[in-house]
């Protein structure tokens, strides 16, 4: 049975549920704890930290679930322990103060409690982002031309790279499609037979009638100024005159179709309060990120190890260790002196903040927040991050992983398959001929080859593979949870796919192939010996003729 997806509000008074549930047990705590230290002098009572913290969780964590009046009388608590002058009738104003405290938490379990800290948080807006969410990389494209010899090299390149494509013959047919489900962009030609109605006067009515632009690409005969200028008043995106080079046509659309960060950020919040940390948790995944909890700072190295975030969210307040000490350990360590941290608190001591800054930490950000504020400036550093990194992780012209990194994913990921008996297959990927490529053509051309495939391979394989540019004209591939007859059979599809990619120099036209080989972990458990077997798998194919994919095991069966 499959569990409906819970609304962000269903969560978020689950969470309030919970608080609101554990709450008597830890007052009850506190109130014995007040007794306890008070017998042993009221001055040390004052101090007793974890009084402190109690009050000012309590003070932070009731705010943003919008429990207001706990807030309130926490942050009275909290005053009057911290008071360079304690007040004379100390105790009594404790004693009297957590009997409030009580007082409300039994209003709260009320009907009336519930209907009214609900509005409060119900207040808070949160904004929707969408297009965040997804992560896919497939496009829904409708392709509307009459010509039936124009549209199937396109359907095959654009098929090629992964996207959804459904053809059109005439525009009534594309006009109503549109209306029962919206595709991602349009390509349409402009010339139809008489009777049909024109290509831009279709995706102006479209438009109009959806108040929508729908983003759109036109195929046209001609060239001159008015056929552009009819299509600039349709709103299309762009003109391409026939015959039109399909590659280039890919390659608008893929720019039309605004391109999605394919992972999503990876936040770690460290925060002992459950629910603050959940709570917080909740806005970023919202927003599309992926979030990690911890309720420890003991916890927080090892989690930064396996989780890898893009940026940490701290909590100051914390038993055993500050925020502040947490951040200045993992700044120590060389590998995450990068990594953006923001301050969570409910402290507005400005003094403080500016001592957080000092240990590098990026921003500091007050409870309770307000979500967007918390969204953007997440991302905001996160995304400065993640430039910077790929600066040095990705290859330039292609974006695929560079040598090292590759080497660095692959042996994570071998380890990790060791723990839990995973298997994995690794595909050693050459261009065929490709210095022939490049004199006959020119450097330019055969960059444009090697870019392409690396867009084939990003496309069409799975987010969670590893995709590297090993050397020039060379990718390694790990592609996870498959058999090595499996990932021979997929990388085939590739092969077949990308040797009817037609590429353009000029007047010529030329096609490419590509040869493959392929190994299998555990048979060959490391890193090492995976290359090595997929090497010798791919140099086989070579010799065998090449455009073809061999595996390890039938090259070692071979004979030769
Ligand atoms: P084989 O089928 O045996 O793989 O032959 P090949 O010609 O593809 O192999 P070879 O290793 O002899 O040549 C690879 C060529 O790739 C040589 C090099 O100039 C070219 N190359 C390497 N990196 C790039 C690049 O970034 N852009 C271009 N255009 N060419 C590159
Ligand atoms: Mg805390
Ligand atoms: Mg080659």
């Amino acid at each position: 049975m499959s569990v409906p997806a819970q609304s962000l509000h269903e969560k978020l008074n689950q969470l309030r549920q919970r608080f609101i549930t554990q709450l008597p047990i830890r007052l009850e705590q506190t109130a014995e704890q007040w007794q306890a230290s008070r017998a042993s002098g009221e001055a040390e009572a004052r101090l007793a930290p974890d009084l402190h913290r109690f009050f000012h969780s309590l003070k932070g964590t009731g705010r943003s679930l919008g429990f207001e009046r706990l807030a309130l009388l926490a942050e009275q608590a909290e005053d009057a322990l911290t008071d360079a002058c304690p007040r004379a009738d100390l105790d009594d104003f404790m004693v009297a103060l957590l009997r409030q405290l009580n007082d409300e938490l039994a209003y709260l379990q009320t009907d009336q409690g519930q209907q009214k800290s609900l509005a409060a948080l119900n207040s808070v807006e949160f904004t929707q982002h969408p297009e965040q969410v997804r992560s896919r990389r497939q496009r829904l494209i409708y392709l509307c031309d009459d010509e039936p010899e124009h549209v199937s090299p396109l359907m095959h390149h654009l098929r090629c790279f992964g996207h959804d494509v459904v053809h059109f013959a005439d525009t009534d047919t594309f006009f109503n499609a549109v209306l029962t489900r919206r595709p991602d962009a349009v390509i349409m030609d402009v010339q139809f037979p008489h009777g049909q109605t024109a290509g831009t006067e279709t995706l102006t009515s479209l438009n109009r009638l959806t108040g929508q632009e729908l983003p759109s690409i036109v195929l046209s005969g001609h060239g001159d100024f008015h056929s552009r200028l009819s299509a600039v008043r349709a709103g299309c995106n762009g003109y391409f005159t026939k015959p039109v080079k399909p590659l280039d046509l890919m390659l608008a659309i893929d720019e039309l179709t605004a391109p999605v960060d394919d992972e999503p950020l990876r936040v770690l919040i460290v925060d002992d309060e459950y629910e603050v940390a959940e709570y917080h948790a909740l806005m970023l995944e919202e927003a599309g990120m992926i979030v990690h909890q911890v309720h420890h700072p003991n916890d927080a190295l090892s989690a930064l190890e396996r989780f890898s975030p893009d940026l940490l969210l701290v909590d100051v307040y914390m038993p055993v260790c500050s925020g502040t000490e947490l951040a200045n350990i993992i700044r120590q360590q060389p590998e995450h002196v990068g990594l953006p941290i923001i301050y969570l608190s409910s402290e507005t001591d400005s003094q403080k903040q500016i001592s957080a800054m000092a240990a590098g930490v990026e921003a500091f950000i007050t409870k309770p927040v307000v979500p967007d504020e918390l969204v953007s400036a997440v991302r905001l550093r996160a995304e400065r991050l993640r430039l910077l990194r790929s600066l040095m992780t990705r290859d330039s012209m292609t974006g695929l992983y560079n040598h090292s990194t590759t080497t660095d994913l692959i042996n994570k990921a071998l380890a990790q398959a060791h723990r839990s008996d995973g298997r994995h297959a690794m595909a050693m990927i050459d261009i065929d001929h490709f210095k022939t490529v490049n004199d006959t053509y020119g450097h330019l051309a055969g960059d444009q080859v090697i870019i392409t495939l690396s867009r084939l391979l990003k496309t069409r394989l799975r987010l969670s593979d590893t995709i590297g540019r090993y050397g020039g004209e060379e990718f390694v591939v790990l592609l996870r949870d498959v058999s090595a007859e499996q990932a021979a059979k997929l990388i085939d599809g590739l092969r077949q796919d990308f040797e009817l990619v037609d590429f353009h120099a000029g007047d010529l036209s030329f096609r490419c192939t590509f040869s493959a080989g392929i190994s299998d972990f555990p048979n060959y458990p490391t890193t090492q010996s995976l290359r090595l077997a997929a090497d010798q798998a791919l140099y086989r194919a070579k010799h065998q003729g090449r455009n073809r994919v061999v595996s390890s095991t039938e090259a070692d069966n071979d004979g030769e």
